[in-house]
């Protein structure tokens, strides 16, 4: 039977259980669970944070509404840090963890009531901008992983985007997008991991694909940034690799700022894009324990690596060690032939 013949949400976890998880967990911990701004449709974007040490460590994890097992992962993840523990306050000893677990709680709210949830936001059909990624008139529904480029000198954005500064409009599209833009930059955030979601690939084994990454591209990510986040990238191939359920190929991404993953990266963070197999509509619950586990190994990894300090260790080349790009399971299709749901498969 086909992983797909049943597209079932009802496992995963509701925008309402999701709110109220986060509050009992800072009710009974030392989390701290404060929203951090509003969504278009009125809902609570969610952040947490656990206190420690100075290095300001920030997951964003379902900018993408469609993307939602990385939303299960990061839940798990906080449950444990909740916990506490030995291993959790040796990590905590370094590093101070930030997460937003649903950066779009309006893009999965469909799936609540066992809908379709969408990539982008809920912005209305009636508002509109002009903007100078994708030109004026932009109405309606906005992908938040395409507004990272607000706070960024439109100077910088003119000479490496060759984007028109003038048409920068006032206010994101994306609230969601700015309030994790405007708390990364109030706590000083050293790293951003940002955790999301890609149909099927196979590498030339005819191996299934669980994991993708990449670091910013952009031209005016300082280079210091760039090898922290090509570190990030490395060692987390390096650890998981051999797992047994982790099998990696590099992010074919672009270069431009407006990606979370090239802005923060400009900014001069350490900055990494993570794509796991299990788009929402490819898959819907099928496979999805596994799955939680690949992305939460993955998400535990890096924390422990940063807190013993071996992930600054990896020479920054070893991202290049990463497998190069699979091919898709409808490769056979041609590309002519891809319709909106394969060609909405980027970051
Ligand atoms: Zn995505």
């Amino acid at each position: 039977m086909p992983e797909t013949a049943n597209i079932n949400y009802n496992s995963f976890t509701s925008n309402e259980k999701l709110y109220k998880t986060l509050e009992a967990l800072d009710d009974r911990s030392n989390l701290v669970y404060e929203p951090i701004g509003e969504t278009w449709e009125g809902r609570p974007v969610p952040y947490v944070r656990v206190d420690g040490g100075d290095t300001d460590v920030f997951y964003t994890a379902q900018q993408h509404g469609d993307e939602n097992h990385v939303a299960e992962a990061a839940l798990q993840l906080l449950r444990r840090f909740a916990a506490g523990g030995r291993r959790v306050d040796s990590i905590l000893d370094e590093l101070t963890l930030h997460v937003v677990p649903r950066h779009n709680p309006d893009g999965w709210a469909p799936a609540d009531d066992n809908e379709t949830p969408q990539r982008r936001n809920g912005r209305p059909d009636d508002v509109c901008h002009d903007g100078p990624y994708f030109g004026p008139n932009q109405c309606g529904p906005v992908d938040p992983n395409r507004q990272h480029y607000f706070g960024i000198d439109p100077d910088i954005l003119e000479a490496v985007d060759g984007i028109d500064p003038d048409l920068i409009p006032d206010e994101n599209p994306s609230p969601e997008t700015q309030a994790m833009l405007d708390k990364a930059e109030e706590v000083g955030a050293d790293m951003v991991m940002d955790f999301h979601h890609q149909f099927t690939l196979r590498n030339d084994d005819c191996e299934l694909i669980n994991a993708s990454t990449l670091w910013p591209l952009n031209e005016a990510a300082p280079e210091e940034a760039v090898d922290l986040s090509r570190q990030i990238s490395a060692y987390s191939y390096q650890q998981t690799k051999d797992l047994g359920h982790t099998t990696w190929d590099t992010y074919p991404g672009g270069t431009t700022a407006n990606i979370a993953r090239n802005g923060h990266g400009v900014r001069g963070r350490g900055s990494v894009l993570f794509e796991f197999r299990g788009q929402a509509s490819d898959l819907g619950n099928a496979s999805k324990g596994r799955l939680v586990t690949v992305i939460n190994t993955v998400m535990n990894e890096l924390l422990e690596g940063i807190g013993s300090g071996e992930l600054y260790d990896v020479d920054p080349a070893d991202a290049d060690d990463i497998p190069p790009r699979g091919d898709y399971f409808w490769k056979e299709l041609p590309r002519s032939e891809w319709g909106p749901e394969h060609e909405a498969y980027r970051e």
